[in-house]
């Protein structure tokens, strides 16, 4: 039983083979205000990675934004079904895939990341194309590629099995899956926040340990701020921390904040605007102290939560900016327009007496900037 106030109590069960439960998560978080648990996440921070604060150079290519699944919480995508009756979709070609890598080539990407719609109307084909033209053109970096969700609906919806999916996808140059669409695993809130076409929690959790034991690894996420509680967060990280230590394959946790504008879910009066920043810092230092020691990379995404927060979530439990995101589009489409560069991350993580390091997706080391 914890009864204990003293943050040193939970440093030193965070830093040995404790696994909290939601009980003491809950607890954790009626007995110590948002000052006093980012300062035990940065206390283990420093123990699991040390003064470092990484981020990727990564390009993102979003190839269409049609999409059958229509999410209450998405402002990218156009239904799929009003294909050929609108202007608003598009698909990339194998012609504006090779500009857009021309587009890439200038920011010298440690990595390329492609995420999309659930779009019915390309074969797996298109996939492999796409894949094996950045391979060709990109050679040097990294191609991170699909959520386990959209591998999920290309499986479905071209009739091979997801095993033989991500063999063809890993054969025609995917090396590592995002981690997206993982959003809330709780079914009852996952009911609010998605539809019936994106897969639910448990089936998130199995293909991802499919994935995992076919030695292809990825990122995890979490999109909060909308309907979900507290318990909903902490369930959502106990699943994930749990995987991990069964089947090894997460590069890192990134919680994904929701951004309303432009979204159903905020049109439909479900929700009245984004989380407080108090939330956000929140959510990072309980991710360092229940998966850090499972899960090391905490990542802090700025731009979801803006880069003054995320300066300071670096400071309570984050390790990793993600990635200067050139050419991000899904959360430009709720008005988040943000854009920075390498010497802005990098004079970012100096102003708070931290080290930037360049990384790759495996989280390796590629320099210091
Ligand atoms: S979140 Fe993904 S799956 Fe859901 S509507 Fe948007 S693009 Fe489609």
């Amino acid at each position: 039983m914890i009864n204990s106030y003293s943050t040193d109590y939970w440093k030193a069960l965070s830093t040995g083979d404790h696994r909290f439960t939601m009980k003491e998560a809950m607890e954790m978080l009626d007995t110590f205000d948002v000052h006093e648990i980012m300062a035990l996440a940065d206390s283990l921070t420093d123990y699991e990675i040390g003064n470092r604060v990484t981020f990727a150079v990564s390009y993102n290519i979003n190839y269409s934004n049609y999409c059958a699944a229509s999410c209450p919480i998405c402002a990218f995508y156009v239904p799929a079904k009003i294909r050929g009756k609108t202007d608003r979709g598009y698909e990339l070609s194998v012609d504006d895939i090779k500009k857009e890598l021309q587009k890439a080539r200038m920011y010298n990407p440690t990595e390329i990341h492609i995420v999309g719609g659930f779009n019915p109307y390309l074969p797996i084909e298109y996939y492999e194309t796409l894949f094996s033209t950045v391979r060709k053109y990109m050679p040097e970096s990294t191609l991170k590629a699909l959520t386990i969700p959209e591998i999920d609906f290309i499986a479905r919806t071209t009739g091979n099995s997801l095993r033989e999916t991500v063999e063809r996808f890993h054969r025609a140059g995917m090396e590592a899956h995002t981690g997206g669409g993982a959003e809330i695993f709780d079914a009852e809130v996952r009911k609010i926040i998605t539809t019936p076409e994106k897969i639910s929690g448990e089936k998130w959790l199995e293909d991802a340990r499919i994935i995992h034991s076919m030695g292809i690894k990825g990122n995890s996420t979490m999109t909060y701020g909308h309907v979900e509680k507290w318990n909903h967060i902490i369930d959502h990280m106990l699943r994930l921390r749990d995987l991990e230590s069964e089947v090894p394959g997460f590069l890192s946790f990134i919680p994904l904040k929701y951004s309303p504008e432009n979204t159903p879910l905020m049109k439909m009066g479900k929700v009245s605007g984004p989380c407080s920043g108090e939330k956000d810092l929140k959510v990072i230092a309980l991710a360092r102290i229940l998966m850090g020691h499972q899960i090391k990379n905490i990542s802090v995404y700025w731009v979801a939560i803006g880069k003054g927060v995320a300066q300071m979530a670096l400071t309570g439990g984050g390790n990793d900016l993600v990635g200067t995101a050139a050419s991000e589009k899904i959360f430009g489409a709720t008005n988040r327009k943000e854009q920075t560069s390498v010497e802005e991350l990098s004079a970012m993580i100096n102003e708070i007496g931290k080290v930037p390091a360049k990384r790759d997706t495996f989280y390796n080391i590629r320099g210091y900037f």
